[in-house]
């Protein structure tokens, strides 16, 4: 059986980064479920954060991810976030990534929620896709084994501790068993749980899925944000129109024309993108209509056509010319903020197992994450998993920090002897429709049941579809009986029938088997 030092699931931002820095260490396997280039980094638009500009401090982009987060960020993560930030935009450009720039300086644009402009990005809205093909190539260039088409089904744990992993050829559907001292889950996230959301199709979960029935503990599921603005166009999949057009002056309209948002916030079309979506959805109510538009007729339109480019083209071949017209846009699922909890050393509760990027969460974001934190924190919490695994011990398991905590099984719920499997379209539809932006009791129970029939009714898994919509399944219950369990508001979690938040319920739900 093949033996690594290190195996590194999943080749967006996370796993491509971690690969680079862990070949200094020893021999590392790289294997994803689709082509190397298949992941949700590559439609990263807005950019990446880091207080590097004048004027700004670490101690500033902290004070903002804290006011995002709601009350749910640790604040020890955080300071490392903030204050490691500047090193890890430096090896970014090291390796090459092209950050656009202004004066010779490296340019920095604004985002909502955030208090100062601090967002770096590439190729105006490429910025994902430069970070993926930059890092990939090297990767692709280097000693780094990848296993293209290889979908991991299972982590292998002996006596509590990993021993490596089962992963199935997706061409010929032979299962593979492959050890390594160190497992690095970094499969992105989960936003194909909804009907409407921004995501590649590899966001299903798996890792979640995989981390929890091998007894990791999943943290903060009922935190799912949703982004105030995807195109709305019919038959037009979702596509985001990122938060740095409102940061360039693109403004929130209604279908009657009118720009709401000052009557619901006083930070107006810049406030976190929690209070966006649900204003949206309140005007989207008021109005009668399905969508509000964004309207940048009034910027120069090459601002417009050199800052947002793929976003203009993109509008361009559907038909509409956004220098010109309106956008219409609505909110879609876009980022995950729970996952496997990690240390701030990225280890999980399973001596050997480690975890980065969207699947894991470190505890950054709190119920709410700033734009442009999630591929700083990526780069951030990669650099500790390599610094802390390079010296060839196996790690032991993370001491888990209970004070804050609620640990609990997931419900065992009453369900039909028989009931029809799931298809995809359904699971998204119950998800968008009973778990989405504004929840409740009801809506959530009603949820929770129909998940766990479909949970029992599941056939046992023969290929990546089928991998992946019981991976989808356990993470919607993961999400939903989290989202159950918390009653009240707080950041991108909202209960109709708890609408404010509670102090006793400044503490996080967590999930595990034992
Ligand atoms: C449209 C859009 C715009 C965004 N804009 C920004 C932004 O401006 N700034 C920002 O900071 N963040 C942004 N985000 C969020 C950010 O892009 C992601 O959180 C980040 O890129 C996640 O990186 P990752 O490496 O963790 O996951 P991904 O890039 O999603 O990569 C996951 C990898 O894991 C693989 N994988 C999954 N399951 C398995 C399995 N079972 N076996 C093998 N391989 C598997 C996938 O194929 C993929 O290669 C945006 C997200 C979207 C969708």
């Amino acid at each position: 059986m093949a033996y690594y030092d290190y195996i590194i699931v999943g080749s967006g931002i996370a796993g491509l980064y971690t690969s680079l820095l862990a070949k200094e260490q020893g021999s590392v396997l790289v294997i994803t479920k689709g082509s190397i280039d298949d992941c949700n980094t590559k439609y990263a638009q807005g950019g990446i954060a880091a207080a590097i500009g004048r004027g700004d401090s670490p101690e500033l982009h902290f004070k903002d991810t804290i006011a995002a987060g709601d009350g749910l960020c640790d604040e020890k993560a955080v300071r490392i976030l903030v204050n490691e930030a500047p090193g890890r935009i430096a090896e970014l450009v090291n390796f090459g990534v092209p950050f656009d720039t202004l004066d010779g300086e490296i340019a920095l644009t604004m985002e909502a929620a955030h208090s100062i402009p601090r967002i770096l990005h590439a190729g105006g809205d490429a910025t994902g896709e430069h970070i993926e093909v930059t890092l990939s190539k090297l990767v692709r260039s280097s000693k780094i084994k990848v296993l293209e088409d290889c979908l991991a089904t299972e982590i292998l744990v002996e006596k509590g501790a990993v021993r490596g992993i089962k992963a199935i050829d997706c061409h010929t559907g032979s299962i593979d068993e492959f050890e390594c001292r160190s497992l690095i889950l970094a499969t992105g996230g989960a936003g194909q749980l909804f009907k409407f959301n921004t995501n590649s199709d590899i966001a299903t979960g798996d890792g979640i899925a995989l981390a929890y029935k091998a007894g990791a503990e999943i943290v903060d599921m009922e935190f799912f944000q949703f982004h105030p603005t995807a195109l709305s166009l019919p038959g037009v999949t979702p596509f985001l129109i990122s938060e740095a057009v409102r940061g360039e002056g693109g403004i929130l309209r209604n279908v009657d024309g009118y720009r709401f948002m000052p009557d619901y916030t006083p930070q107006g079309d810049l406030a976190p993108r929690d209070i966006v979506t649900r204003s949206i959805l309140y005007e989207m109510k008021k109005t009668s209509s399905d969508r509000v538009f964004i309207d940048v007729t009034h910027l120069p339109p090459y601002v417009t056509t050199t800052r947002f480019p793929n976003i203009y083209q993109f509008c361009l071949a559907h038909g509409l010319d956004i220098t010109e017209e309106l956008v219409p846009v609505a909110p879609a699922a876009h980022y995950m903020m729970g996952g496997i909890k990690t240390n701030s050393w990225g280890e999980t509760n399973i001596a050997g197992l480690f975890a980065t990027g969207e699947t894991a969460c470190t505890g950054v974001h709190g119920a709410n994450r700033l734009a442009s934190n999630s591929m700083l924190e990526v780069v951030v919490f990669s650099k500790r998993i390599v610094g802390k695994t390079g010296k060839g011990i196996k790690q032991r398991a993370s001491s888990v920090t209970k004070g804050t905590e609620a640990h609990h099984l997931l419900s065992q719920r009453q369900v039909p002897e028989t009931a029809p499997a799931p298809s995809l379209s359904a699971l998204q539809q119950l998800h968008w429709n009973k778990v989405g932006v504004i929840r409740n009791r009801e809506s959530l129970t009603q949820a929770a049941d129909i998940l766990a029939a479909w949970q029992k009714a599941l056939p046992k898994p023969t290929d990546r579809p089928s991998y992946e919509l019981n991976n989808l399944v356990l993470t919607g219950q993961l999400v939903t009986e989290a989202a159950l369990l918390r009653k009240e508001s707080r950041g991108a979690h909202f209960r109709s029938d708890f609408p404010q938040s509670s102090p006793q319920w400044q503490r996080h739900i967590v999930f595990t088997t034992k």
